[in-house]
C-alpha cells in the first residue's frame, strides 16, 4: 500500500453488494491492490443494507476482518433506499416495515462496528396515502422535516447508542443542499442529535447531469456544512459517475473538497474504483490527486472568503453561490448571520430570514459592505427602500456589450464584447443617487450590473443575476473584475480574469488558482500596497510584480496554481 498522507484520512465506502461479491477473499486482495497500489486507503464503510440487498453478519465479520488484518479500519454503512416511487425512491417513514429495516440495520452495525454513517439516501419523496393524510395541514416541507427527524431519534440513535452506547453514528448529506429541507434533510437540528455529518461533494459533469453543479460547489458545500457542525464534519464523499467524459471532472471534486480542508475522503465506491471498464483509471488518477493535495494542504491556513449568508430555511436562486464560485470569488458560508463581518453577501434565500433588514442596516452603520442579488432585491421588495430606492422590474434586457466604470460610475468605460449575450433583469434605479460600476450595453440604452452607493459607514451592492446563471460565465473580464472588487476588497490580491477561473483564499496568505477553461489562458493577479513579496507556494519561487504591482502568467486548462502573498 502507498503511505498514509499527513493532512488527511481516506476511505472507500462499500456498498452492500460490493461487500456481497467478495467471495474469494485471495482473489479479492489481488483486485484491492489495484487501488492500494496508487492511493493509501485507511478505512473502509462496509454497508449492510441497500435497496432490500443485505450482508449476514457471517460475510460481514469475514469481510471486516480481511481489511483489519491489512490495517485498514472498518466501519458500518446503511442506504435507506427501498421503495418505488420514480426516478431515486426513498423508504416510506410511515411504514412500519421501513422502519424495522432500518432498525435491523441499525442493531447489525452497532453489534458489528463502532461506527456507522448513513449514506444521502436518508431523505424522504414519498408521496403516499399514509404520507398525505399523516402530513394533515402542514406543508410538505414542515412534515418531512418532523417526520424524519422522529425517525433519527427513536430509531437510528435510540437504537444505536443501545446496543453500542459508545457508537459514533454519522449522518451524510447530500450535495444539493438547495433542497434538503423539501426532502426531510435538517442540517439545524439534525446535526443536535447525530454524533457527526459527512459531506456529499459529488458534482460530476456540470452541464450535462441532471442536478445543475457547478464544480466550486465541491467546495462551498463543504464549508457550508462546517458550519452546521463546527468540528463534526468528518469527511467530503465523491463519486466517478458522469465523470468518464472528463477524468480531470473527476479529480476536481477531490481538489476541491481537500481544498475545504476535509478531514477525510471518501471514495465511492468499491465497484466503481475496480480494475474494470472505464472505472479502472479512477483509482490510480485519485491517488496522484491525493499525493498532490497532501504536498499543498501543510501549507494552507483556515479557509476564509467573502461571508455568504445562507440560513436553514433558505430557498431561491438555487446553486448561485457555485456560479459566482466559478467566476473567482472565494466565499466562506453559514447558517448564521455573519455579525461583525466586513463583507456580506446575500442572495435570495437569505431573504426568509424576518430581521434580515435590521441586520445589513447594523453591518453598514458599523462599516461593512452588504453585497446581494437583484433576486434579492426582488424578494424583499419594499423593505429595500430602507437603503435605497432599487427595484427589480419585470423588463428583461439581451445585453451583448459590458462597461466597467474607471470613477466609480461617473462615467462608463467602452463597450466589451461578452462571451455570448446575456438576458438580464431590468433593474430600476435612481440616476445620481445610486452608481453603476458595471454595466451591459443593449440598443440606445445600458443597464447595471453592478450598483453601489453608501450607506452609513459601509455600502449596499447589487449584483445583477443573469436569468440562466450560467450566463455569469459569460460576462468578460471588465464586468467580473468588478463584482469581485466588492467581495475580496478585503484580501491583499485582486484576480482580474475571465470566468472559470476559481480563487480559493486561506488566512495564512496562501491562495489556491485553478482553471476550469478548456483552453490554457494568461490571468493577471493585482496586489494592494503593502504586499511586499509574493511567492509560488509549492517550490517557494519569487514570482516578481511589475511596477503597477501585478503579476500576469499563463494558467493551463484544469490545472491549480499556489501562491502565498507576503506583507
Ligand atoms: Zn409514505
Amino acid at each position: 500500500m502507498r503511505e498514509g498522507y499527513k493532512n488527511f484520512t481516506t476511505a472507500v465506502y462499500c456498498t452492500v453488494s460490493d461487500v456481497n461479491s467478495i467471495t474469494n477473499l485471495e482473489k479479492f486482495e489481488r483486485e484491492f491492490a489495484h487501488i492500494t497500489d496508487s492511493a493509501h486507503i485507511d478505512k473502509v464503510y462496509l454497508e449492510y443494507y441497500r435497496s432490500n440487498e443485505w450482508c449476514t453478519k457471517e460475510h460481514m465479520l469475514e469481510v471486516k476482518e480481511f481489511f483489519n488484518k491489512k490495517g485498514i479500519k472498518t466501519s458500518g454503512g446503511i442506504t435507506t433506499s427501498g421503495r418505488g416511487g420514480e426516478g431515486f425512491a426513498s423508504m416510506c417513514f410511515e411504514e412500519d416495515e421501513d422502519k424495522d429495516k432500518i432498525r435491523m440495520a441499525v442493531e447489525l452495525c452497532a453489534e458489528t462496528f463502532d461506527e456507522l454513517i448513513l449514506d444521502d439516501f436518508y431523505f424522504t419523496n414519498c408521496r403516499c396515502e399514509k404520507c398525505i393524510v399523516a402530513k394533515g395541514d402542514r406543508t410538505w416541507t414542515e412534515f418531512r422535516l418532523a417526520q424524519k427527524l422522529e425517525v433519527s431519534k427513536d430509531v437510528i440513535m435510540k437504537t444505536a447508542k443501545s446496543i453500542n452506547p459508545g457508537m459514533n453514528v454519522i449522518i451524510k448529506y447530500p450535495q444539493w443542499f438547495e433542497y434538503y429541507n423539501e426532502t426531510g434533510y435538517d442540517p439545524v437540528n439534525e446535526p443536535k442529535y447525530f454524533d457527526a455529518i459527512y459531506t456529499g461533494t459529488e458534482t460530476r459533469n456540470p452541464d450535462y447531469s441532471q442536478q445543475h453543479l457547478p464544480k466550486y460547489l465541491s467546495y462551498f458545500v463543504m464549508r457550508y456544512l462546517e458550519s452546521a457542525a463546527p468540528g463534526r464534519n468528518l469527511g467530503g464523499w465523491f463519486d466517478p459517475f458522469d465523470c468518464t467524459y472528463n477524468l480531470t471532472s473527476y479529480l476536481e471534486q477531490g481538489y476541491l473538497t481537500l481544498f475545504a480542508k476535509a478531514k477525510e475522503v471518501t471514495l465511492f465506491c468499491l465497484g466503481a474504483l475496480r480494475k474494470q471498464g472505464p472505472w479502472r483509471l479512477m483509482a490510480p488518477a485519485a491517488g496522484e490527486m491525493f499525493e498532490e493535495c497532501d504536498e499543498l494542504l501543510g501549507k494552507l491556513g483556515n479557509p476564509v472568503g467573502a461571508a455568504a449568508y445562507r440560513p436553514g430555511r433558505a430557498r431561491g436562486e438555487n446553486d448561485l453561490h457555485s456560479y459566482l464560485g466559478m467566476c473567482g470569488i472565494p466565499l466562506e458560508p453559514g447558517f448564521e448571520y455573519p455579525e461583525g463581518a466586513k463583507t456580506v453577501f446575500l442572495s435570495e434565500g437569505a431573504a426568509v430570514d424576518k430581521d434580515i433588514i435590521s441586520k445589513m442596516h447594523k453591518t453598514m452603520m458599523d462599516g461593512g459592505d452588504c453585497i446581494v442579488t437583484s433576486g434579492f432585491v426582488r424578494k424583499v421588495g419594499d423593505a429595500f427602500g430602507q437603503f435605497v430606492n432599487i427595484k427589480v422590474t419585470d423588463r428583461k434586457a439581451i445585453v451583448k456589450e459590458f462597461a466597467g466604470s474607471p470613477n466609480n460610475g461617473i462615467s462608463l468605460s467602452g463597450p466589451v464584447p461578452g462571451k455570448d449575450a446575456v438576458l438580464i433583469p431590468q433593474i430600476d434605479y435612481c440616476t445620481n443617487d445610486v452608481w453603476e460600476l458595471a454595466a451591459g450595453y443593449a440598443k440606445a440604452n445600458n443597464f447595471p450590473i453592478v450598483l453601489r452607493t453608501t450607506y452609513g459607514k459601509g455600502h449596499i451592492c447589487v449584483v445583477t443575476i443573469p436569468d440562466n446563471y450560467g450566463d455569469l460565465y459569460n460576462y468578460p473580464a471588465v464586468v467580473l473584475n468588478a463584482i469581485r472588487g466588492l467581495f475580496t476588497k478585503e484580501l491583499p490580491v485582486k484576480l482580474l480574469a475571465e470566468s472559470q477561473i476559481q480563487l480559493f483564499a486561506y488566512d495564512n496568505n496562501a491562495y489556491i488558482l485553478r482553471s476550469d477553461l478548456p483552453y490554457n489562458e494568461s490571468v493577471t493577479l493585482e496586489f494592494a500596497e503593502g504586499v511586499k513579496k509574493v511567492t509560488e507556494l509549492k517550490s517557494g519561487r519569487e514570482l516578481k510584480m511589475d511596477s503597477n504591482r501585478k503579476i500576469s502568467m499563463p494558467l493551463m486548462s484544469c490545472s491549480n496554481f499556489a501562491f502565498r502573498v507576503e506583507m
